[in-house]
């Protein structure tokens, strides 16, 4: 997952940064000045209000110039005030989620709001729009004027174009949804649901989960929906009960608080996308992706939904088939019983034993692990760097080639009160070659000691994919052609592509290693990697279950009941069922930062399994090949089309014969066992 202020602040509009020669030094040492940890809201609100003033102030002056239009003079000043103004929104957006006080998460929420108000300006100011337009393209560069035509054509999806009444009206749904939007965020990440159980009902947990969850003085077990309680309890807990009261509790975090809230943002998008001229908000949104429009992203669920479907089924009838060995009358499987069944299942059937393969992972030798990885495929060394964090347990680090630092990032990994409660990469300063550094962090919500599960592993490799992406493409000649930029739909390919190596032996075994100090066996890794596809076909259904819901809250008008068109959407693929006590949207993050477009995860993986075709003919370890991902792939960010990215490492198109391959194989494993 990827969080960025832009998608909060336009979503149809992504912009730029970077740095204008006369307005670089303002902007630069301005951009400079912004602290990672405000000590007040007092603090958080000046910092606004400097970076308000000096962005009104440039966007005048970028209004005003009169002669030749040019890449040097308009784009640059372009580029440098959007810099300014979504780094701040990003580093705010970090702050609303991340600080440890209330009120400074409060005041980033506000200043996020402030930023994006003047993006929206930037987004529909027609005196900018037409200075880009007459920019000249002879003499420009391949990338450049790539850069500068994707502006023109965000300009005109923001409805630039639009009359001055028009532009007024859309400028004040934008600052709603922006609203809107993070009261959402806020809503879930400051959920307090709990769980209260007694002691038996922890039946079937490992010995490290009971130790670090003791009854408190009422002779009880509380439990939160963080996510180290919560996976741990769905995968082990042997009585139903149990696995249903805490499943139950998750899947109605933020409910009902965020039902009216969700509605709102439903509401005010479709408002907007009919003001724009466009049918609904998901074909306003998909009209600048890979995809092109809903139709073409339904189909596409579809297609990936038939080459589930036969392995799905299988996967299915074989946890049925398990869970009517405890319960003889159980005619289905229910959502909470099938992390538990598949425990079962592995460890049965596969000699899996899932309690034992977390033995072998913590979440500081894993954090090494990803280092070590980086380093033996990209050749990147990762320094610790001496720098203020927000919060304790915050690490901070560097990242070189040699002696050239890459890049900066932070690593907030544990569960804390009011913290984001997923897991996410976010951005916090634009790179710039030559002038700035790429900074980015990941904030997600592993243990922060004792074992972690080998999901947990993929997690984090799957963000750090963000997180590389992010600092690789952070060193062009404009922020407007970093990652940002880059269809949003092919976003997910880089995080789904690194998360293969944590099934490859010669990568965990340097970090996969029990409290004995023993590394992970060879044998158990080839063993989990025959049961790595069992129930994987129906974890995608789940996935475009959930694309389903996304695409179809944004497709329609709205006032529709968000409970039964959540179970409507959803059941018509998974195959395990959502039933009426589940009130998933409420905590769907994704319905904000991704809006119509989560079908981008499926998509992506279609892609990552086909980019990963050339490192499997190479070698999953081979550095050459690596390295030629990194230069095709990664540093172009958002340079290029997404699919001259891929064309360009694979030397074809992409297409998505790799992802239906993987998920027949669970059924051809099946068979052949
Ligand atoms: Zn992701």
């Amino acid at each position: 997952m990827r969080k960025t202020a832009l998608t909060i602040a336009l979503a149809g509009w992504i912009g730029c940064t970077g740095a204008a020669p006369p307005a670089a030094d303002e902007v630069g040492s301005l951009l400079a000045g912004y602290q990672i940890n405000p000590v007040s809201a007092d603090a958080v609100g000046a910092r606004c209000d400097a970076v308000e003033t000096l962005s009104k102030k440039l966007l005048t002056s970028l209004e005003g110039r009169t002669g030749a239009a040019t890449i040097a003079g308009d784009y640059q000043r372009f580029d440098s005030l959007y810099n300014l103004l979504s780094d701040t929104a990003g580093q705010m957006y970090l702050v609303s989620q991340t600080n440890v006080a209330a009120s400074v998460r409060d005041a980033g929420q506000k200043c996020s709001e402030r930023m994006s108000a003047v993006l929206t300006d930037l987004s529909l100011s027609r005196a900018v729009y037409d200075r880009l337009a007459a920019i000249p393209k002879a003499d420009v560069d391949e990338s450049t004027r790539f850069a500068l035509d994707k502006q023109l054509l965000d300009y005109r999806l923001a409805g630039v174009d639009r009359d001055a009444a028009t532009r007024a009206q859309i400028a004040q749904l934008n600052k709603t949804i922006t609203e809107v939007g993070l009261e959402f965020d806020r809503n879930i990440s400051e959920d307090k649901t709990a769980v209260t159980l007694g002691p038996e009902a922890l039946t079937g947990m490992p010995q490290d989960f009971l130790d670090a969850h003791k009854p408190g003085a009422d002779g009880k077990i509380h439990l939160t929906t963080a996510y180290p309680d919560v996976f741990p309890v769905l995968g082990f807990a042997a009585k139903p009960e149990t696995r249903k009261t805490i499943y139950t509790a998750f899947m109605n975090r933020a409910h009902p608080v965020n039902d009216a809230v969700l509605t709102r943002l439903i509401t005010e998008r479709h408002n907007l996308a009919r003001l724009l001229g466009f049918p609904n908000y998901a074909t306003l949104i998909t009209k600048s992706k890979m995809i092109g429009s809903p139709e073409r992203a339904q189909v596409f669920l579809d297609e990936v939904n038939g080459a589930a479907m036969e392995a799905a089924r299988a996967d299915t009838a074989r946890l049925l088939a398990r869970y009517q060995r405890i319960n003889p009358a159980a005619t289905e499987v229910r959502a909470w019983d099938v992390s538990y069944l598949n425990n079962l299942v592995r460890k049965e059937d596969y000699d899996v034993d899932a309690a034992l393969v977390r033995q072998y992972f913590t979440l500081d030798r894993t954090r090494e692990g990803i280092f070590r990885l980086v380093h033996d495929l990209f050749g990147s060394d990762v320094r610790a760097w001496t720098t203020p964090v927000w919060a304790p347990g915050v690490t901070a680090w560097e990242l070189y080639d040699g002696q050239k630092l890459i890049g900066r990032f932070y690593l907030d990994l544990s569960p804390r009160e009011g913290k984001f409660n997923h897991a996410a990469q976010f951005g916090i300063q634009a790179g710039v070659e030559g002038q700035r550094t790429p900074i980015s962090a990941l904030v997600c919500n592993f243990p922060a000691t004792g074992p972690m599960e080998h999901g947990d592993v993929t997690t984090f490799l799957h963000e750090f994919g963000h997180l590389l992406h992010s600092l690789y493409s952070g060193h062009q000649r404009f922020a407007t052609q970093g990652m940002e930029q880059l269809q949003g739909d092919f976003i997910e390919a880089p995080s789904q592509l690194l998360q293969e190596w944590v099934w490859d032996y010669d990568t965990l075994k340097a970090f996969a290693i029990n409290p004995a100090g023993e590394s992970i066996p060879a044998t158990l890794v080839a063993k989990m990697n025959a049961a790595r596809h069992f129930g994987e076909a129906g974890g995608w259904q789940q996935q475009l279950g959930f694309s389903a819901v996304s695409l179809g809250y944004y497709s329609r008008g709205p006032g529709f009941d968000l409970a039964s068109s959540y179970r409507d959407l959803f059941n018509r693929y998974s195959l395990i069922k959502m039933g009426p006590d589940m009130h998933m949207y409420a905590a769907f993050g994704h319905l904000n930062g991704y809006s119509a477009i989560y079908y981008t995860y499926a998509w992506s993986k279609g892609i990552a399994l086909d980019l990963f075709t050339r490192f499997k003919a190479a070698g999953i370890r081979d550095p050459a090949t690596a390295v030629a991902y990194r230069h095709a792939v990664l540093e172009p960010g958002g340079s290029k089309p997404a699919h001259q990215l891929i064309h360009e490492f694979l030397g074809r198109d992409a297409n998505t014969k790799a992802f239906r391959d993987e998920l027949a194989l669970s059924v051809q494993r099946a068979a052949a066992r």
